[in-house]
């Protein structure tokens, strides 16, 4: 499947937030945000228009580099969240906060989406006891997610998994450091997910 491959700091820098895609470096001063606060490329410090559409393809565009999602993918999550029950905005965020490497993160498991993304491909997660190996696997409340047992001798994932005690994670997840699991107990409420994005811009921008 197709994905960007590019420099992911350009993309932060492109929408002016940080939107941590690599994982320490983002806490540090060599972050990209910090240190060039301005869009990429030769005429990042020029004059920018600032159109009511251009902001909402703004938003949408964050929203979709956020979580690692293509256009396609991320078109099929709107149309998802329009036809579900509720406020259509928050709809999507939740549906977003479900995929699988998302929630990965989420948890702790991984320093950043983008490793959460790749540590998912290469099959070291259990989804209620079978391994799943893709990134966009919808999670629902009441699945849990373990880290497989041959994987906790990773180097890596040792180090991950000692981080994880630290991580601050949402009331909507239930961490068990012990099995090298976590649990999804509930959908998250908009105030527990903190993606820096309008979400009403986005469902405005769909619905021109
Ligand atoms: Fe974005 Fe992280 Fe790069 Fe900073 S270091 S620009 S937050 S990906």
């Amino acid at each position: 499947m197709a994905r960007y491959t590019d420099s992911v700091c350009r993309l932060c820098r492109r929408e002016g937030v940080k939107l941590y895609l690599k994982g320490d470096r983002c806490y540090s001063e060599k972050c990209s945000v910090d240190k060039r606060p301005f869009p990429p490329g030769q005429h990042g410090q020029g004059r920018r228009r600032n159109s009511e559409y251009g902001q909402q393809l703004r938003e949408k565009q964050k929203a979709r580099r956020y979580y690692g999602v293509l256009e396609k993918q991320f078109e099929a999550y709107y149309d998802e969240a329009t036809r579900r029950q509720g406020v259509t905005g928050e709809n999507l965020l939740q549906l977003l906060e479900s995929r699988l490497d998302n929630v990965v993160y989420r948890l702790g498991f991984a320093a950043s989406r983008p490793e959460a993304r790749q540590l998912v491909r290469h099959g070291h997660f259990l989804v209620n006891g079978r391994r799943v190996d893709i990134p966009s696997y919808m999670t629902k409340p009441g699945d849990v997610i373990n880290v497989r047992e041959k994987s906790q001798q990773i180097e890596r994932i040792k180090v991950l998994l000692e981080n994880a005690e630290q991580k601050t994670i949402g009331p909507w997840l239930e961490l068990d450091l012990s099995s090298k699991s976590g649990k999804i107990v509930r959908l998250p409420a908009r105030d527990e997910i903190d993606t820096p994005v309008a979400e009403q811009m986005i469902i405005e921008h769909y619905s021109r």
